[in-house]
């Protein structure tokens, strides 16, 4: 059955406009006006006004981490270390947590909290010196675990931290790698209860307007839920998978999902850290933060060179997270010696890049996917950390533009949600949460943040053929807006409201549905 949309605004994100769309079996079959496309067999939707545009695809974020995040503990709200405290006996008394079973939180911010520091392990045996706790930092590249933690993990007073991270063994405070290859240690939580958790998480992306998503780090311990989601179909938006390179039997398993999608799963990749983030000061720089710190890599160049080589080899796409200008230095680097197919290597974050490493960056083809919506959320932490005049270049996305980068943005969920028309709104205002602006001059027009977030994802993917645009003969992947973002309030851009998510030409979410 043929369905024509009409009476609303039509966004095709090309050349070809109208003030109609027809879909057929999930694909646009042509747009342009009512009058010349209406046939009586189809079934009509009236738009009643609103927009229709293509749906969002979101460049980066990790669909693993946000549906286990809703099976975790949220101490988002806490303002004291007594909070968390507090948060997390309440959870144990509530769910009857017994001996030796893990509890993971999520979500805290030492900067939201009265005393401005991490809780240490004391602080949480005095929560409970037999239920191993482990508490995840917002930035999920660091976090906390009490004495059963570490004890169930190995670790003690003799462990040597891993390169490119750090244990303190002493406060139970462990960082970057060290934080990020113990934390996949941790026993998961049943089969059911995940299913249950990645259904509800793509609902959540949904009300977004995204239908494709990313799960940005896969490892080994995620095979057997992915098997189980692919067997009994319960992917409803597309779901791309980016693999570490030591997920060896994940790669195995799915072998026949590399680049090629089915039951809406498909690998696109590898995935690689080359250093923190800069609220953490651990994003690697080429001058110094403030206090003189320069933060540091995760991997050498050798090993940057070799996980490029081997992507290359198997026709793999590569994302490195990339925040520092000196990681993304020495990106450019190692990849301008080995590229030899265009494999449109992505640099994640990339929320120092300088503007004159971007003619290279053009040149090789990669692709900056920036990580905006640092400007409102830690912006005025830039400030202080990084100075007025460093802090205004983060995420330069008119600097891009000007060399012509197909730039994406993404959120980085489960650190912030994924909440495109919010990261819209800061794209153009560039306004932190205490409502500074930073950097004016890097401010963009709506229209360049819809591309970013819609044509030019599409292409990060390798999907520019069926997605990113309303365009004859792509999939009706596709968001009905209250309002029409490239008309509204450049300040009321995040008030829109995402009406329907339309994936092949079905609804998959509605308001009030
Ligand atoms: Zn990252
Ligand atoms: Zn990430």
């Amino acid at each position: 059955m043929k369905t024509i949309y009409t009476n609303g605004t039509i966004i095709t994100m090309d050349e070809n406009q109208g003030n109609a769309l027809v879909e057929e079996n999930g694909r646009i079959i042509s747009v342009g006006e009512y009058d010349d496309l209406y046939q009586e067999d189809m079934l009509v939707i009236d738009l009643k006004g609103h927009t229709l545009m293509p749906s969002f695809i979101d460049a980066h974020s990790h669909l693993s981490g946000y549906a286990m995040g809703l099976l975790q503990v949220a101490l988002d709200d806490c303002q004291t270390i007594e909070d968390i405290q507090k948060c997390i006996l309440e959870y144990i008394k509530a769910n009857k947590i017994k001996e030796n079973q893990f509890i993971n939180c999520k979500g805290y911010n030492q900067e939201n909290l009265k005393e401005k520091r991490h809780i240490t392990k004391q602080e949480l045996d005095a929560v409970s010196s037999t239920i191993p706790i482990c508490i995840q930092h917002y930035t999920g590249h660091c976090g906390v675990m009490n004495t059963p933690a570490l004890q169930a993990l190995n670790i003690n007073e003799k462990t040597i931290s891993p390169v490119g991270g750090k244990i303190n063994y002493m406060t139970g405070f462990l960082e970057e790698n060290a934080y990020t290859s113990y934390v996949q240690k941790i026993p998961m939580k049943s089969l059911d209860e995940l299913k249950e958790a990645y259904t509800k998480a793509q609902e959540k992306y949904a009300s977004y307007g995204i239908t494709t998503i990313q799960d940005g780090m896969i490892v080994d311990e995620l095979k057997d839920i992915y098997q189980m989601l692919v067997d009994t179909d319960d992917f409803f938006l597309d779901v791309v998978g980016y693999l570490g390179y030591d997920a060896v039997q994940f790669k195995e398993v799915f072998k026949d999902y590399k680049k090629q999608y089915h039951h809406h799963f498909k690998i696109g990749g590898y995935k690689m850290f080359l250093d923190g983030s800069p609220q953490n000061k651990t994003a690697w720089t080429i001058a110094s933060y403030v206090d003189g710190t320069y933060g540091y890599p995760t991997l050498n160049d050798e090993q940057i060179k070799n996980n490029l080589q081997q992507a290359i080899k198997e026709d793999m796409q590569v994302l490195a997270h990339c925040n520092g200008d000196q990681a993304i230095e020495h990106y450019i680097n190692q990849y301008s010696q080995v590229c030899s197919q265009d494999i449109r290597p992505v640099i994640i974050h990339a929320q120092m890049m300088r503007e004159s490493q971007m003619q290279r960056i053009k040149e090789l083809k990669m692709i900056p996917s920036f990580f905006l919506a640092h400007v409102y959320y830690f912006g005025d932490i830039h400030l202080r950390q990084l100075g007025k005049e460093r802090a205004q270049t983060i995420s330069p996305l008119h600097s891009a533009l000007k060399y012509h980068l197909p730039f994406t943005m993404h959120q980085d969920a489960p650190v912030i949600e994924p909440n495109m028309l919010e990261t819209i709104q800061i794209a153009v205002n560039r306004q932190t949460i205490n409502g500074k602006t930073l950097g004016k001059e890097e401010c963009i027009e709506p229209i360049e943040a819809l591309k970013a977030l819609t044509v030019h994802a599409a292409y990060q993917y390798h999907e520019e053929k069926d997605k990113g645009s309303l365009s004859v003969g792509k999939k009706a992947d596709m968001i009905i807006l209250s309002d029409n973002p490239l008309k509204v309030d450049k300040k009321h851009i995040k008030d829109i409201e995402i009406i329907k998510t339309i994936k092949d030409g079905k609804v998959v979410y509605e308001k009030n549905g």
